[in-house]
């Protein structure tokens, strides 16, 4: 068995992690952290440390740590067959099954559902898709895709160019042209203090407008954007927004492609995200919630226009040439299906509902009141608390000084995981959807006692 210092060397000399400074890691000055196992909403480390995990991983392990039924289901589906392919028709039961299980639970209007592996993966297929559908209705020219400030989608080449934070662009020459961005809908650093949210959603609309004029109607084919702002630094849209920018796009012809991969499958306390701001998307992208990450599978669901448009293509051009080995892999979809299950079982689309309005609440009566916390904003099993230089001025920190990772990681002292957001001294917190009262209080507790200690 290898030494806690044996296997902190071996993960710095060999392991290129995601998301993280290289340079630092490899000289052993970035945070290393071995986890072990975790059992509900706690997960434990090779150090012996048991944490509350405020922030599900990465707001994927939606029921929970350590759920047999889900290990098992893999495990059965591992011996049973581990794999076939789903090109041409084929399939597994379990693929099959899930399928069904996606459609039973999507918004009204949605004709079928396309399995991939992650969030990013889905949101490729989804750009392909849009592309083909204009292309078969001989529109060639209507490509660019419409995307937000601060939306996160993934860190492919499309998909890191539809992300519209800066850390996923520098040097990488993104965004790609065929991606422009608008406006982030977020009320909180509205340009004018004076504005209501109505006035702010105007404004949203307005500059939504001016980019499709400047552009061109014809040149626009699809807006993407998640519910609510997740990785921008969890931002609900202002009052009206989403109806707002919906006639926008109607009017030009402009397809929506609804991001849920953080707010599909009962995070918002609704079954999706789309269910709760009267979205009518023609795509969603979903992943983490589908296997609460205890496999990886994401899922692109085509809405009935959509629908229409590619079985006339494939009639036209023959076999739609889009797919990867891995598409509704069977282990992925047993897991799916397991997940779906317990979270029906266990009502976690509601206790996301009350037990989210309840650690939202809670957090706001603790820190709202603190001088550096200039918002407690949330929804659903999503939170934030925005940290500001002063509050009256809306001012924020210099975003050298790190003060968002400086109380997380007192947080993380503490015994408690929170996530500092790239963009803004933004805490974060999306815990699984079966987070108690007692376990949200002692989030709030700390994140209290953390601004104390920081600010
Ligand atoms: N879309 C949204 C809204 C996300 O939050 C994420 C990941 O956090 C992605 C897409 C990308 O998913 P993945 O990391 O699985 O590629």
């Amino acid at each position: 068995m290898l030494t806690n210092d044996e296997l902190a060397k071996w993960d710095r000399e060999n392991f290129m992690h995601p998301s993280t400074h290289l340079a630092q890691f490899a000289r052993g000055e970035a945070p290393q952290r071995i986890v072990t196992g975790g059992e509900g909403c706690h997960i434990t480390d090779r150090d012996g440390n048991r944490l509350l995990d405020g922030f599900a991983g990465l707001y994927c392990v939606n029921v929970g740590y350590g759920r047999k039924q889900i290990a098992d289901a893999i495990a059965k589906q591992a011996h049973e067959l581990a794999y076939y392919h789903a090109y041409a028709g084929h399939g597994s039961e379990a693929s099959i099954t899930l399928a069904k299980m996606v459609m039973d639970r999507a918004p009204a209007g949605m004709a079928r559902v396309y399995f991939g592996l992650g969030g990013s993966d889905a949101n490729e297929t989804n750009v392909k898709l849009v592309w083909y559908y204009n292309n078969i209705l001989n529109r060639p020219q209507k490509k660019k895709i419409i995307s937000r400030w601060r939306g996160y989608h993934g860190s492919g080449l499309v998909t890191g160019s539809l992300t519209g934070l800066e850390l996923f662009h520098k040097k990488f020459d993104l965004p790609l042209a065929q991606v422009i961005h608008t406006e982030a809908p977020y009320y909180f650093r509205r340009p004018d203090a004076a504005m209501s949210e109505a006035d702010f959603t105007a404004h949203c609309v307005e500059r939504l407008e001016a980019l499709i004029e400047a552009e061109g109607a014809d040149t626009i084919a699809a807006f993407i954007g998640e519910p609510i702002l997740g990785t921008g630094g969890i931002v609900p849209p202002p009052a009206g927004y989403w109806e707002a920018i919906q006639k926008v796009l109607a009017r030009h012809d402009i397809l929506l492609i609804a991001d849920e991969v953080v707010t599909g499958f009962g995070r918002l306390g609704t079954m999706f995200g789309s269910d709760h701001y009267g979205m009518k998307p023609d795509l969603i992208t979903c992943a983490k919630g589908l296997t609460s990450a205890y496999a990886p599978l994401s899922a692109t669901i085509v809405g009935e226009r959509m629908w229409t448009v590619l079985e006339q293509g494939t009639d036209e051009n023959g076999v739609l040439g889009h797919g990867w080995t891995y598409s509704a892999h069977p282990i992925g979809a047993a897991a799916g299906i397991a997940n779906l299950e317990l979270i029906d079982e266990l009502g976690l689309v509601g206790n996301a509902g009350r037990v989210g309005a309840y650690l939202n609440r809670r957090m706001a009566e603790a820190v709202g009141a603190h001088a550096h916390v200039g918002e407690v904003r949330g929804e659903g099993m999503l939170c934030a608390v925005e940290l500001v230089a002063d509050r009256e001025a809306r001012r924020f920190f210099d975003a050298s000084e790190g003060k968002g990772a400086k109380v997380v990681a007192a947080m993380l002292k503490r015994g408690v995981i929170a996530r500092a957001m790239p963009q803004g001294d933004i805490l974060g917190f999306a815990p699984p959807l079966c987070l108690t009262e007692a376990e949200a209080d002692r989030i709030v507790a700390v994140t209290a006692e953390a601004l104390a200690e920081v600010l």
